[in-house]
């Protein structure tokens, strides 16, 4: 035997936890895509905001150099086109020369080289810084001098006789300009090949190079050294376009330091967002753990009895189905065993529903402890308990089981001051292998339950494959019977019963029949049992009385006797049914017997002397019926004032057996009579047992000698010739 793990439970925990880790996941995730595209976007607009910068400084470094260039065609034009030159350079005045061109070259920031060239590019003057110079030009200059000699030479008309580019020479880079040297105008009276020409250089040192960077702030800008790699540079070429030199710059990266400058407040909104989440997160999650909690409480309390606290109808359920399947994986049986608890509606009627209640926890304790961990036990109706266990050995445990069960039902239960004896009917029913399931497994063993209790109960039944048919027999029958009812299709026949000492008819006993339509007469013990478990009797018993009540009338000098069942008599308005069943017949209550069996005066006395009083009231006789049947005491005659006692057949049968039944069966009648009570014989058949109870001391008798249950026709005929029933011959 296995108890049921909580496997619902754990795997609920299993599932929460992975849910949990999912979504964490699922947040991290999210969290750092978030986080990626913003720092990505900051990176772009940073990497945006630096190449906009390095484009300006490129711009600007390139209008510097350009600037420079125009500077020293501005100051080139200046010295050139100059009406004192015009004069003075070709009028040979070398002084002349010498101080406004050589000498100029000394500190001069315009100019640092100066030439005087005829028009064959011989040099005539030349200076470098302050002094004069010896070096051919075509040695300290680069191929640009020339080139540019021959612009400036041959141009003419609109534009002016001056070539400016940059060149290297052996100083360094240089932006250098060649132009004709003539008057401001622009005019000069001297032939092509006597023409001079003014030569100038402007070099681009590190000082220079200083000065443009803070004029155009230009962070840095310096010359590139050879082989250096510098990710921004702008190239100075000479005019034949080979690059001469390059200039780089410090680039300001602003978008970096932008981004550096809004990094840590990023970093700091995308902590503070990731923090919101989580605590989002954290509360949704504790959120929903209470949610869960609160479901499965509430789980739990839909699948409690709360009475029992034991499981409901619904948590067995549950609990069995998942025992099958588990019990068809390890390839093990299971057992289910169905209690109904016998006798526990007559306790909760006579002693309140607080004594039933205390009952029932009592025998769910009791359960419990009999069954312990090993199986699943749950309430599943007002007073059905059900067990269910999974095991290999099955004979063994379940009859162990179910022995132990009827043996905990074997004592009385203690509530308070009061003892109630109740039993149980247990149905069984088996799942080899986990193979039939769980519902069908249920509707087995009530079924079995069932027949247990039909057939006795206070046992255990297993079930059978042919109860199915009974049942749909039975179940058959109920509706048929309904139906019988309904239309009143029943019958009454009567019974004589006569007057010990002469035989004379003085009363009969009324017995309901019913033909069931297509299959002929149903016996009374077949459907009196089916009609009290489903509540017809009350219809069918007060038929009966009315039915008698009404037939009665035609015979002034004889009594009825009416049988009662036990479920007619709980209900609390049935003196109230009987009184009007009298009133509307015109019945002279005097002359009707209700016969009761004694089961409902043992368990109910109290109700049951309650009820009676109220009967009595309506002025009926109360008979105690099928005396010695059961464990009948006589004790109960007086207790609860019956007016007569029926000995049943059951006694009779065993006047046969010898002296111990006579003795007993005097002793009883005597008793009886002692009390004031008289007695009457059923089921006398032969003259020697009505003899014989004559003797005994009963003074009415009823059986098959005197006639069998008949028609109302057949009674009057005997009631209306002489009333001696032997004498028609009924038998
Ligand atoms: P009961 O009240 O003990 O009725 C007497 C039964 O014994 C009747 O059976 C009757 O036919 C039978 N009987 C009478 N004399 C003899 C005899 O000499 N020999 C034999 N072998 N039997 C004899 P019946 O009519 O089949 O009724 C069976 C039971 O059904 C009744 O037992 C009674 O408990 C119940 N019953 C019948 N009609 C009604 C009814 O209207 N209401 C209620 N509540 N129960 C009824
Ligand atoms: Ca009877
Ligand atoms: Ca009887």
């Amino acid at each position: 035997m296995r108890l049921i793990p909580y496997r619902f439970r754990r795997s609920a925990k299993l599932g929460r936890r992975s849910q949990v880790t999912s979504m964490l996941l699922a947040f991290a995730v999210v969290v750092t895509l978030v986080t990626i595209f913003i720092l990505t976007a900051l990176d772009r607009i940073a990497d945006y905001a630096n190449r906009l910068d390095d484009g300006r400084s490129r711009e600007t470094t390139l209008g510097a150099i350009q600037t420079f260039e125009e500077q020293l065609h501005a100051t080139l034009n200046d010295y050139a086109a100059w009406d004192d030159a015009a004069q003075f350079v070709y009028a040979d005045d070398h002084e002349w020369i010498a101080s406004n061109y050589g000498e100029m070259t000394v500190n001069s920031d315009l100019f640092d080289v100066a030439l005087i060239m005829d028009a064959h590019q011989n040099v005539l003057m030349a200076y470098q810084d302050g002094h004069p110079v010896s070096w051919p030009p075509e040695r300290y200059f680069d191929t640009s001098l020339p080139t540019l000699f021959d612009k400036a030479s041959t141009t003419g008309g609109q534009t002016a006789p001056e070539a400016t580019g940059f060149a290297q020479t052996e100083t360094g880079v240089a932006a250098v300009g060649v132009a004709l040297i003539r008057q401001k105008s622009g005019e000069l009276d001297q032939p092509p090949q006597g023409r001079r020409y003014l030569v100038f250089a402007r070099h681009l040192d590190r000082e220079k190079i200083e000065k443009l960077a803070q004029t155009y702030v230009i962070g840095g800008l310096r010359f590139v050294q050879d082989g250096e790699n510098s990710g921004h540079t702008v190239e100075i070429r000479n005019v034949h376009g080979k690059v001469l030199t390059r200039l780089s710059w410090l680039s300001r990266l602003p978008g970096d330091l932008g981004y550096a400058e809004v990094r840590p407040l990023v970093y700091c909104a995308l902590a503070m967002v990731g923090l919101f989440f989580l605590l989002l997160f954290v509360s949704g999650s504790n959120t929903l753990d209470r949610l869960k909690a609160d479901e499965a409480a509430a789980r739990h309390l839909a699948m409690t009895d709360r009475l029992s606290g034991l499981l409901n109808r619904t948590g067995f359920f549950a609990a069995l189905d998942a025992l099958v399947v588990e019990s068809s994986h390890r390839n093990e049986h299971v057992a289910l065993l169905y209690l109904d608890l016998d006798g526990f509606k007559e306790v909760n009627d006579a002693y309140g529903h607080g004594t039933g209640d205390k009952l029932i926890r009592g025998v769910a304790a009791g359960l419990k402890a009999l069954v312990g961990d090993r199986a699943v036990l749950a309430r599943v109706g007002g007073d059905e308990f059900a067990i269910a266990l999974s095991t290999t050995d099955l004979a063994r445990v379940v009859d162990a089981l179910s022995d132990h069960i009827l043996g905990f039902f074997d004592e009385p239960f203690v509530i308070g001051e009061r003892v109630a004896t109740i039993g149980t009917s247990i149905g069984v029913a088996i799942s080899p292998r986990g193979r039939i399931a769980g519902e069908e497994l249920v509707r087995r063993a009530d079924m079995a339950m069932y027949h247990a209790k039909e057939t006795g109960r206070g046992r255990a039944e297993y079930y059978r494959p042919e109860m199915d048919a009974q049942r749909e027999e039975r179940n058959m029958l109920e509706i048929d019977l309904r139906i019988a009812i309904e239309r009143r299709e029943l019958t009454v026949v009567y019974q004589p019963v006569v007057e010990a000492s002469t035989w004379r008819l003085v009363g009969v006993e009324a017995l309901a029949r019913w033909n069931r339509n297509g299959y002929g007469p149903v016996s009374p013990d077949i459907f009196i049992p089916i009609a009290e478990s489903t509540g017809l009797i009350d219809q069918l018993g007060l038929f009966v009385l009315h039915k008698a009540c009404e037939t009665i009338a035609m015979w002034p000098e004889l009594k009825v006797s009416v049988n009662i069942s036990p479920g007619q008599f709980r209900d609390p308005a049935f003196a109230l049914h009987v009184g009007s069943v009298f009133r509307k017949t015109g019945t002279d209550t005097s002359r009707v017997t209700l016969e009761m069996t004694e089961g409902y005066f043992i368990q109910s006395p109290e109700r049951a002397r309650a009820a009676l009083a109220k009967l009595k009231q309506l002025g009926v006789k109360i008979a105690l019926d099928d005396f010695g049947s059961g464990f009948s005491s006589v004790g109960y005659l007086r207790q609860f004032g019956f007016d007569r006692m029926k000995i049943d057949k059951s006694l009779l049968d065993a006047l046969s057996e010898g002296t111990r039944a006579i003795d007993m069966l005097n002793a009883t009648v005597a008793l009886a009579r002692s009390l004031d009570i008289p007695v009457t014989a059923e089921g006398v058949e032969t003259e020697a047992q009505a003899m014989q109870l004559r003797l005994t001391g009963c003074d009415e008798l009823q059986g098959y000698l005197f006639g069998k249950p008949m028609s109302v026709e057949e009674i009057d005929e005997i009631y209306r010739g002489g009333r001696r029933p032997r004498a028609v011959g009924a038998a």
